[in-house]
């Protein structure tokens, strides 16, 4: 029998826990509501304990949290605006539960490694995953390694050109206001339009805007990180129409100054959905897993 893996993709809705090797190999998986800490990680433990023995398992996690392993909060989730959860010990409640290793990242970072080890980043070493849903947050790698620094990239919260005469909207991100999550997430949408993004048509002018913030958000990320590849998943991505737009959009404000075949020549191949749909996280939280 092959050595079995867990994984956590923890969201700020729901935890999706599951057990395996990969995409094709998946054995069990279960979806818990994010309640309190203590209801959600017991019931993700009590998931893991029914399974057969497991080698280690990854969390791919919502955040802010701390990713220094020298650090006494290790494997916390920080400061959150989300009720209950600040200062969670995510990780050593799991590990001390299952008494098994614990891989721990951010869920883009996760996605990321997933999209390279079975998705639409296979074979890079430097390329971002961005998620635009309920939030907005981008992970990847760099030159093979994933993107951490002092805390972890938090790529949703850069500052973007804002039109008020265009956009007169203040934008939802409470510690900035129009900060790009603040412009472009999905409740932005939501509170902008007065309808969730769902119930927009592919011809509503929100699209064109919603383009032109996640577009101007691309070519910052091309001109600092060099991506080989872009990545965006996501709630909002869903909507397929957007990804002709953004391409569109990014085309125009590079204006041939990056002098890359993968720009210039295939757009097409160069932005693009999750190769794994909406399965990066869960399957990244394994490849955490399995690349301890
Ligand atoms: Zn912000």
């Amino acid at each position: 029998m092959s050595v079995l893996y867990g994984g956590i993709e923890a969201g700020g809705t729901k935890f999706v826990c599951a057990v395996g090797t990969g995409p094709d190999d998946l054995h069990a998986e279960v979806k818990i509501p994010t309640t309190t800490p203590g209801e959600t990680l017991a019931l993700a433990i009590d998931f893991f304990k029914e399974q057969a023995d497991l080698a280690a398992v990854g969390i791919a996690t919502f955040g802010p949290v701390d990713l220094d392993p020298g650090s006494s909060t290790y494997g916390f989730i920080t400061r959150t605006p989300k009720p209950d959860w600040s200062n969670t010990d995510l990780a050593g409640t799991v590990r001390r539960a299952l008494d098994i290793p614990v891989a721990f990242d951010t869920d883009v970072n996760g996605a990321a490694l997933g999209e390279n080890r079975w998705g639409a980043a296979k074979g890079l070493d430097t390329f971002i995953y961005l998620t635009i849903g309920t939030g907005i947050g981008g992970g990847g790698m760099s030159g093979g390694r994933l993107l951490h620094g002092m805390i972890h990239p938090e790529m949703g919260h850069i500052r973007i050109p804002h039109d008020w005469e265009r956009d007169p909207f203040p934008g939802v991100c409470p510690y900035h206001g129009d900060c790009l999550e603040g412009l472009a997430t999905g409740p932005a949408l939501e509170e902008r339009w007065g309808r969730h993004s769902e119930t927009l048509s592919p011809e509503h002018q929100a699209w064109d805007l919603e383009a032109h913030y996640l577009a101007l958000a691309l070519v910052n990320f091309i001109f600092t990180l060099s991506p080989q590849r872009i990545v965006m998943g996501g709630g909002v991505m869903e909507q397929r129409h957007l990804f002709p737009l953004i391409r569109q959009k990014v085309l125009e404000l590079l204006n041939e100054y990056v002098q890359a075949p993968e720009v210039l020549d295939d757009i097409e191949g160069y932005i693009v959905p999750p190769g794994l749909g909406n399965r990066s996280g869960v399957l990244g939280a394994i490849a955490l897993a399995q690349s301890l």
